[in-house]
């Protein structure tokens, strides 16, 4: 439930409060809402009185979240959550575009990217150190070396990184290199590394699973959030359906609106993971954009043919500046900002 607390409510009867709750088997969760207290009390399996919470001191209203998931869903804060990740803000009126390659695969592929998709306007560096493959025989990334090499493009380029982490024994070396921690698809529903990530105090972009529905992927959210990071961006990369040999999955444009109204969480759409076909991802993006999304994750690639991972659905330098021009426009259609082309001065990442 959702519990509101008088205006000037002092410390001592937040106390009480909450050792209520928690002596009724509650979980008990404190955030700052509109310069007012508020508490989201986690009853899962018990009957609380809804008039027994009411009555107590200080508590000024109370009413009930309709959903699992409860400190994701806008029923608890209605505000959207603008996540600032050095200086750029993920969840506020700017479209965000990140771009990338798949695969950190050298230094002159990743300075070229990221020089080039700086200049379109990307304010986020993708690329992925640890590469959760189909193959065992596939490339698997260059570990570390690949994040210090995505690391040194971007402060170049003046961009925040974004990466995948796969296992919590990465986690450690992640945080000396990323800005974002990125879940894949593939791990939306390991628990360990959710709750892991629960502890520290980054930005996290949550993929949708392939399979997994709405509640699942905001109940990963959820994991995260309820271990104290409040850092979460969810992110739509297409979910498996019947597009058969044309497309790698099926882009779902609706879990934007519906993210929207469901949770106050910003989300980002990857249409290259989504389509899997590079001259597919241009559409999506422009559809992503009209449709109200807060970012775009796309893959970008110098020589696509020669990518050691995702060459067929990554983006060419030119075609990437093709597509920010494009989105630009549809995003003043509908009064969203975002970064003009060339690098713009400010902050450079968290560790610029
Ligand atoms: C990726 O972004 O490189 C990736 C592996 O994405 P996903 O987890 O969505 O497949
Ligand atoms: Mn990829």
């Amino acid at each position: 439930m959702k519990i509101i607390l008088r205006d000037g409510i002092d410390s001592a009867a937040i106390h009480h409060i909450e050792q209520w709750l928690v002596t009724h088997g509650c979980v008990v969760h404190r955030l700052e809402q509109d310069g007012r207290q508020t508490l989201c009390s986690i009853a899962e399996g018990l009957e609380i009185d809804l008039d027994q919470v009411r009555a107590l001191p200080g508590v000024d209203a109370v009413a009930r979240i309709p959903h699992s998931f409860k400190l994701a869903s806008r029923a608890f804060r209605p505000a959207d959550t603008v996540i600032d990740v050095g200086g750029i803000a993920i969840g506020g009126p700017e479209i965000v575009m990140m771009a990338g390659p798949c695969a950190v695969e050298g230094e002159e592929q990743v300075r070229t990217v990221a020089r080039a998709v700086r200049a379109a306007g990307a304010r986020v560096l993708r690329g992925g150190a640890f590469k959760p493959r189909t193959s065992p025989y596939a490339f698997q990334g260059l570990g570390v070396t690949g994040l210090r090499i995505l690391r040194a493009a971007a402060d170049e380029s003046g961009m925040a990184v974004v990466s995948e982490i796969m296992d919590v024994s990465q986690l450690e070396v992640m945080l000396d290199y990323v800005d974002i921690l990125q879940v894949g698809a593939r791990n939306v529903q390991n628990f360990t590394l959710l709750q892991a990530l629960g502890q520290v105090d980054r930005p996290v972009l949550l993929k949708r699973g392939m399979s997994s529905t709405m509640d699942e992927w905001l109940m990963a959210a959820e994991y995260i959030m309820s271990g104290g990071n409040r850092k979460v961006i969810v992110c739509e990369r297409g979910i498996r359906a019947f597009g058969g040999s044309y497309t790698r999955n099926t882009l779902d444009l609706s879990a934007i609106p519906v993210v929207k109204q469901l949770s106050h969480l910003p989300i980002v759409i990857d249409p290259s993971h989504a389509v899997g076909v590079r001259d597919k991802v241009l559409p999506l993006a422009r559809a992503a954009v009209a449709a109200g999304c807060d970012g775009l994750l796309i893959e970008v690639h110098p020589r696509p043919e020669e990518a050691l991972c995702d060459g067929p659905q990554s983006l060419r330098i030119d075609d990437f500046a093709a597509l920010a021009e494009q989105v630009r426009r549809i995003a003043e259609a509908i009064g969203r900002p975002i970064a003009p082309p060339g690098p713009a001065p400010g902050p450079r990442g968290p560790r610029g």
